[in-house]
Order: structure tokens, then sequence, then C-alpha cells
């Protein structure tokens, strides 16, 4: 889930959507499922391809978040233009280090701008990353090989260079909100190089 934009005493007059972010904790499914019975029966597509976001179960709508964090990173919005930019900023309650919300179960008690991320959210919200698996779904396009429902592990987010692991500037609990345009960066809204290569490194 992703936090929603903040105000800004007098940069730019952003307002800094903090993002709350989908964590998931197992990884229920994994890609296709293996033709069994009648050869002639056809394999079934994975659930993310043969369903909408809105008929996903609950299960599967957890499971289809990367655990990327880019949601959680601070976001700032011009007041002026409305365009938002994104920070290396994390939420309070996120952890750089294994790219999760600390307290997940009740992080919109702590955090009032964590947005809880729906069909209708996803296909509202316009900065949810590129790579965002909800934002791909809703787009009807199919997940990229690092999405660890394709690869069956949940480090591969992590390897292709798509979550924030080790790109966090700074907690937003360390930085003064006057500071906060300091910490704009475009990367969360891009689709790095190296996500776009099976192996996950860029070639020489
Ligand atoms: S409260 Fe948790 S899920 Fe929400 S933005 Fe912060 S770290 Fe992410
Ligand atoms: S896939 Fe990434 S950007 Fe999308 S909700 Fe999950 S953590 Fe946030």
């Amino acid at each position: 889930m992703p936090p929603a934009p903040r105000s800004l005493p007098d940069a730019s007059g952003a307002k800094a959507p903090k993002a709350a972010k989908a964590q998931r904790d197992k990884l229920p499914g994994k890609r296709g499922v293996k033709p069994q019975g009648h050869p002639k029966r056809a394999a079934r597509a994975p659930f993310w391809k043969a369903k909408t976001l809105e008929a996903l179960n609950p299960a599967e709508w957890e499971s289809l978040c990367d655990g990327c964090g880019r949601c959680c990173l601070v976001k700032l919005e011009d007041e002026d233009s409305g365009e938002i930019h994104f920070t290396d900023i994390a939420c309070r309650l996120f952890n750089a280090r294994t790219c999760r919300c600390t307290d997940y179960a009740h992080r919109r008690r702590k955090v009032h701008d964590c947005i809880k991320l729906t069909p209708a959210t996803v296909r509202s919200l316009s900065w949810l990353p590129p790579t965002c698996a909800y934002r791909l779904v809703a787009e009807g396009r199919d997940l990229a090989w690092w999405h660890p429902l394709v690869s069956g592990s949940a480090m591969s987010v992590h390897e292709a260079g798509v979550s924030v692991k080790g790109r966090i500037g700074v907690s937003e609990k360390e930085v003064r909100l006057a500071d906060y345009p300091d910490h704009i960066v475009d990367w969360p809204g891009k689709v790095p190089r190296t996500a776009k290569t099976k192996t996950g490194k860029t070639a020489s």
C-alpha cells in the first residue's frame, strides 16, 4: 500500500504523497499450472492473467505485491502543476533492510496517509510505479521474470534492481519537512535496465 502525498511549507508547494505498500509474507502461487490429466486439456493461465483485479481472492491479491517497496517512499505533489515526485525518503514504518512494513497489520492506525490499495485505487493512482504488479495487471499486462510469482523467489525483485533495497536515502523520522525536496529522485518512476534483461545484469 502506498502513502499519500504531503504538503511542504515553503518548497515548491508540494504535497508529499506517502505510500503504503501491500506486503507479502508468502508466495502462495507459482507461475502457471502444469497441465495434468488428459493431454488435450489446456494448461490454465496463471491467476493474474486469467482474472481481473476485482476477481482476485485475498491470498492472490496479497501475493501480487512484489515487495519492491517503491510505493512506501514519500512523494511530493506540486500544488501548482499537480505533478507528483518520488523521493528516496522511506515511510517511518518501512524497514529498509527487509523492504517490508514493520507493522503491516496496524499500519493505517499508525500512518494515516498509508493508502489501502484496492482495484479502484490502483486504477486511479497516477503515481504507482511502472513496475507495480497491480498496475500491470490493471493494464492487462503480464508480470516480468523477476516477479516472485514468476521466479518463485522473493529475492528476484531485489536482484533485478526493482526494489528500493540499498536506495533509501533516509527515513522520514530523520529528515525535516523543509528538506524533503532535496530528496526528490526519478528512479522509482522508471523500469531499471537490469529488470529488462533475463539475468538481472546489464550488458557490458
Ligand atoms: S505504513 Fe507500512 S505499508 Fe504503509 S507506507 Fe508505511 S511502510 Fe508502507
Ligand atoms: S508491487 Fe511494489 S509498488 Fe506495487 S504495491 Fe507492492 S510494493 Fe508497492
